[in-house]
């Protein structure tokens, strides 16, 4: 058996400890405590591995530390990262309107174009949490006439994602699968998923099903 097992790391909530950004003589650089300082330091030694990773920032609170906002977002973009939508206020999205929904996605959108010219494509939800009588308006709108799309919708768990080009896959409603737990196993979490993939090889390479579309767990 061969082939690779393409991982995408995802980063939710902005927060400083993924990135932020200090001083050093006249520049600005990533602290290298960070996430992002830890993936560049590895990328030197490693630069086979690529330096990628989406970032799903919200609108209150983005990569505290040195720097404006725009820079912060400009380094990220300018190395190659990505950044992700996280809706504005981190809401419970099942309880908005479809206005509050607009609004939600549309502010980080518009934030985002307005300081750097990126597009988002892809939104996060949070805690996992999609609208029952809106997921449209999460996927495509617009808030204050500027147009946004999500062509990929996150969950927050729990297994790992089909490929993006089998047919079976929903990318508006992707899973993902959680690194907490450090070396303490929670179910679903990275070390679960490691472990079950260890005892069932194949499935690294075509994740939950078997060529017979049985599935491997449970
Ligand atoms: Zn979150």
């Amino acid at each position: 058996m061969c082939g690779c097992t393409p991982i995408i790391l995802t980063f939710d909530d902005g927060t400083s400890g993924q990135f932020n950004l200090i001083e050093s003589g006249d520049q600005l650089v990533a602290n290298p405590k960070s996430a992002v300082g830890i993936m560049e330091e590895f990328y030197k030694e490693h630069p086979d591995f690529g330096l990628n990773g989406t970032f799903y920032i919200n609108g209150t609170s983005i990569f505290s530390g040195k720097g404006t906002v725009k820079e912060r977002l400009e380094y990220l973009i300018d190395k190659g990262f990505e950044i992700g939508n996280h809706t504005n206020t981190h809401p419970y999205l099942n309880k908005s309107s479809s206005e509050e929904i607009k609004e939600e996605v549309g502010i980080v959108n518009n934030l985002v174009k307005e300081l750097t010219g990126y597009e988002i494509n892809s939104l996060a939800l949070p805690y996992g949490i999609s609208s029952k009588d809106y997921a449209d308006l999460l996927a495509k709108g617009s808030y204050k006439d500027v147009e946004y799309e999500n062509k990929i919708i996150l969950l927050v768990g729990a297994e790992p994602a089909l490929s993006s080009n089998n047919e079976k896959v929903n990318l508006q409603r992707l899973p993902r699968v959680r690194a907490t737990g450090g070396n303490k196993r929670v179910d679903c979490d990275l070390y679960y998923w490691l472990d079950v993939m260890d005892k069932n090889p194949k499935m690294k390479y075509t994740r939950l099903e078997n060529d017979s579309g049985d599935k491997l767990v449970d």
